[in-house]
């Protein structure tokens, strides 16, 4: 039986035939989600840096437990993986959360009226307690379509292209798509990323408005859309899977 570790791609999304279970690591209780994969041809262990647990992906014909085995007697490699990943920010009052690469310190003001605003380096989320996490995900979604929804418009323009239509999501695989009839999707933790490689994700997707692969003229286009693609892709290789731990 073979294995292989990895840290990336994203483990892909949850499923309704996926098994989830509770490991026993060296006395840690660590999740574990066992996905079968059809197209699957060994198990594969990856660390899903989001959940702070591990996926084992199974062909049809390897039974579950072997999925579960298999990550059992990688336990040192696992606990070391975890250890080594960014602590979790969960939005709340004194997180520091990232706008366009800067940190703000979140604060809650239960008194105030309002919704969400920036105030002096700090994001200010007035109302209830229990809805400072929804309403700050909220805000950051609308600010992520306000970036990305002009930088769209200005880039298409200079490729004299039309884009469709703009959709913001929360997708773990990609960071943005653009679909055969020029419909762009982003995911909005791009927010979160420093303007620079906010403005790469968008002049990539835009470019494919023009070029459908990847090939030297797509990366022509891009190169004029937007000004560090090199090191945009390379800060989304080292920080872009730690976009997942906050909220
Ligand atoms: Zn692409």
């Amino acid at each position: 039986m073979t294995w292989g570790p990895g840290i990336e791609p994203a483990p892909g999304p949850r499923n309704s035939r996926d098994k989830t279970f509770t490991l026993d690591l060296e006395g840690r209780a660590v999740p574990l989600r066992v996905r079968r994969n059809a197209r699957a041809r060994r198990l594969v262990l990856t660390i899903d840096t989001a959940a702070g647990g591990v996926v084992v992906t199974v062909p049809n014909r390897v039974a579950v437990r072997d999925g579960v085995e298999l990550a059992r007697s990688k336990a040192g490699w696992i606990l070391d993986c975890l250890d080594a990943l960014p602590p979790r920010t969960p939005f709340a009052d004194g997180a520091v959360v990232p706008v366009l690469g800067v940190g703000h310190r979140v604060r809650h003001c239960p008194g105030r009226r309002g919704t969400v605003w920036r105030e002096d380096g700090e994001i200010v989320v007035a109302g209830r307690p229990e809805h400072l996490a929804r309403r700050l995900t909220d805000w950051l979604r609308r600010t992520a379509r306000r970036e990305i929804a002009a930088r769209v418009a200005d880039k298409a323009a200079r490729l004299g292209r039309t884009p469709g239509r703009v959709t913001i999501r929360d997708t773990r695989s990609r960071w943005g798509s653009c679909s055969a009839n020029g419909d762009l999707s982003f995911s909005w933790r791009l927010v979160m990323m420093p303007e620079a490689v906010l403005d790469y994700v968008v002049a990539h997707e835009v470019a494919h408005l023009a070029y459908r692969g990847h090939g030297p003229r797509f990366w022509g286009a891009v190169a004029r859309l937007t000004d560090d693609p090199d090191g945009a892709r390379a800060w989304i290789r080292r920080h872009g899977e730690s976009m997942h731990r906050y909220g």
